[in-house]
């Protein structure tokens, strides 16, 4: 066996532990047509407005935590870009937030290798209502020439809204996101009032328009809503063995 050959099976070991955790099927939520039509368009506009909290300005994370301790966020910042850390897990805001509009960059690197769910998958929790992979994501993977499941393939409200085109870049070209998000409400007893919404422009493109969900993504099994109030925002350190993605300028607005 070679070098090469034994990390990968160690990394598809390590995945499909994790992934083996949980019970029940992963298939049974995957959706495979219709796939969105591919779209290409410029690099949108995205200096903060005056009123944006910037959550990372390229300098440091100051503003964000690891969410399985609370200790500071170790992913690396280098050339204004924050790295993912795989090892050091999800990182998520210290601050709180509800209904918002947020914009964030992302770039596949150059040299991602892998294919479907395990080429260069993160994540964008909308809002992070628990440890590990709780809340609402807005998936982050490789869409550029990358068969998956379409409603898990890049802006994908994941494993509930297909996006409603593909505007991919190629990896190691910056793309955007730019969302509003209504919170759900609940009542005291716990019950939904109404359940959250998002409008997600994906390199300034259309792709969820005011979508309605039905609960908080799921790996595996049905989504459903439990109660919680304003929630911070995470990012996905995922599993998978491919090469780590960046971020960078991310601010947001309270609304
Ligand atoms: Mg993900």
């Amino acid at each position: 066996m070679t070098k090469k050959y034994g990390l990968l099976v160690a990394a598809t070991t390590f995945v499909t532990m994790s992934f083996a955790q949980q019970k029940g099927d992963p298939a049974k939520t995957e959706v495979w047509q219709p796939v969105p039509k591919e779209v290409s368009t410029g690099t949108p506009f995205s200096t903060p407005p005056s009123d944006a909290i910037v959550l990372f300005d390229g300098k440091n994370l100051d503003n964000w935590i690891s969410v399985k301790d609370s200790s500071a966020a170790k992913w690396e910042v280098k050339n204004g870009e924050m790295v993912v850390n795989k090892k050091a897990g999800n990182i998520q805001t210290k601050q709180s937030f509800t209904d918002y509009q947020l914009h964030l960059e992302w770039k596949i690197p150059a040299n991602i290798t892998g294919s479907g769910q395990l080429r260069g998958n993160s994540g964008l929790f909308l809002a992070s209502t628990g440890g590990g992979d709780a809340g609402y994501e807005l998936q982050i993977v490789d869409s550029y020439n990358n068969k998956t499941y379409v409603n898990g393939q890049a802006a994908s409200i994941y494993k509930q809204s297909i996006p409603l085109v593909n505007p991919a870049k190629k990896p190691g070209e910056w793309q955007t996101y730019d969302v509003a998000w209504t919170a759900p409400r609940f009542n005291e007893d716990g019950s939904l009032k109404s359940p959250a919404r998002v409008t997600v422009f994906y390199n300034g493109v259309l792709v969820q328009n005011n979508y309605e969900l039905t609960g908080e993504t799921l790996y595996i099994g049905t989504p459903s809503y439990k109660k919680h109030g304003a929630c911070p925002i995470k990012l996905q350190a995922h599993g998978d063995p491919s090469e780590p993605i960046s971020f960078r300028n991310i601010w947001i607005r309270n609304l």
